[in-house]
């Protein structure tokens, strides 16, 4: 059965009413017979069954067998830290998403949680860093925003023998182009926000995971922490999956497109997408993404100054200047003064995040129009300087 299929019929019919979408239960609470006697629900915190309709079609999305829906995509990663205590050490991946990086080093470490943050492109500079404090491995692949790839099985295969767990950030990579839980990661999470909601209208966190006994952690740091997601919100995810495969195969399409007119043109310096042949990791790409390079792109220009990338992202019609991706509009930024103004300088240039560095999420729009609109972007960007 194709992927789309499977998802469209994954979204159950209300069972009481026949009705086609998943109706949004508006409630706090549920009236009980007798104290404790009630139709599994007691309290909307713990339990709302437009949400319970959301985790298990993202589990089963994600091939796991629990999914937790949280109010973001960093309460969700939140979710994940609080299974952790003080001494435990983290091998995270060293361009890891700017409020990851922010919650990680900022609020975590002060609970004593250490934190590496290793270039995990090579898997065997993840071994010198695991020990038997090592609890969990953290990997984002493609990474935010220098698209890079690590290999996850061959590190997931590394953390389990010392008994560390995997947690994958598949946000880029989608469900539809990744499934890290057949990979051998132990979590993977989603902010929702991007390619699952795909509409740049809400905010979302998810995370499944296979096994029982992390489900039921997960589920008592959810109703321990309260972080979840409203009904609302359940709801307008659930009509983001909906079509989340459709949208997702023809942004890698465009994307594809993009990234070679960029890879060509005079202007540009290089090219971050794992599409590429010149990628470093392209073959790993290929195998753990089911052909399917994802719809970010990053490239950075000739006139590494940020001068030239702000006259750049200012001079794009349909590339809109926003913080965010994954939507059906397609967005740039300048992740230096943008997303990632959080890390120090240093830090994001050793990470490949250059003054002149610029993120395309390519939307659902036509590839040719979204080229011809970069093509006038790099003329009119020099007339302003
Ligand atoms: C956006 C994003 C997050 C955080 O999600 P929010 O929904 O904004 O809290 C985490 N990881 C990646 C890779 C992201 O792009």
């Amino acid at each position: 059965m194709h992927k789309s299929t499977r998802i469209i019929h994954s979204i159950p019919v209300d069972e009481l009413t026949g009705s086609i979408s998943v109706p949004i239960y508006q409630t706090a609470t549920y009236v009980q017979e007798a104290p404790g006697v009630n139709k599994g629900y007691d309290y909307a915190r713990t339990n709302n069954p437009t949400r319970a309709a959301l985790e298990k079609i993202i589990a089963e999305l994600e091939g796991g067998t629990y999914g937790f829906a949280f109010a973001t995509g960093l309460a969700a990663i939140d979710a994940i830290l609080k299974t952790l205590k003080s001494g435990d050490e983290i091998v995270a991946v060293d361009d890891i998403y700017g409020g990851a990086y922010r919650l990680f080093t900022h609020i975590y470490q002060k609970f004593g949680i250490v934190i590496h943050y290793v270039d995990t492109t090579d898997s065997s500079n993840v071994s010198a860093y695991l020990n038997e404090n090592t609890k969990l491995v953290w990997l984002e692949s493609p990474t935010n925003p220098t698209l890079k790839i690590s290999d996850i099985k061959a590190i997931a295969e590394m953390a389990h023998k010392v008994g560390a767990l995997v947690v994958i950030d598949n946000t880029f990579a989608t469900p539809i182009a990744q499934n890290p839980l057949e990979l051998g990661a132990d979590y993977v999470m989603h902010s929702g926000t991007k390619y699952l909601g795909g509409h740049s209208d809400l905010l979302a966190g998810l995370v499944v995971v296979k096994d029982e006994k992390l489900a039921e952690e997960l589920k008592f740091i959810q109703n321990s922490s309260g972080g979840i997601l409203g009904p609302q919100d359940c709801f307008l995810v659930i009509r983001g999956i909906e079509t989340v495969a459709i949208r997702v195969e023809c942004q890698c399409e465009s994307a594809v497109k993009i990234a070679d007119f960029l890879a060509t043109h005079p202007d540009v310096d290089h090219v971050n997408y794992p599409g590429l042949k010149s990628h470093k990791n392209h073959e790993i790409a290929k195998e753990q993404q089911n052909g399917l390079f994802g719809g970010m792109i990053s490239f950075s220009l000739k006139n590494d100054t940020e001068e030239a990338a702000l006259a750049f992202v200012t001079s794009t019609e349909y590339f809109k200047l926003a913080e965010s991706l994954g939507g059906v509009k397609s967005l740039l930024c300048h992740p230096s003064q943008m997303t990632h103004k959080s890390v120090p300088r240093e830090k994001r240039l050793s990470s490949g995040i250059n003054d002149s560095l610029i993120r395309l999420s390519v939307g659902i729009e036509a590839a040719e129009d979204l080229i011809s609109d970069l093509d006038q972007a790099f003329i009119k960007a020099k007339g302003l300087k």
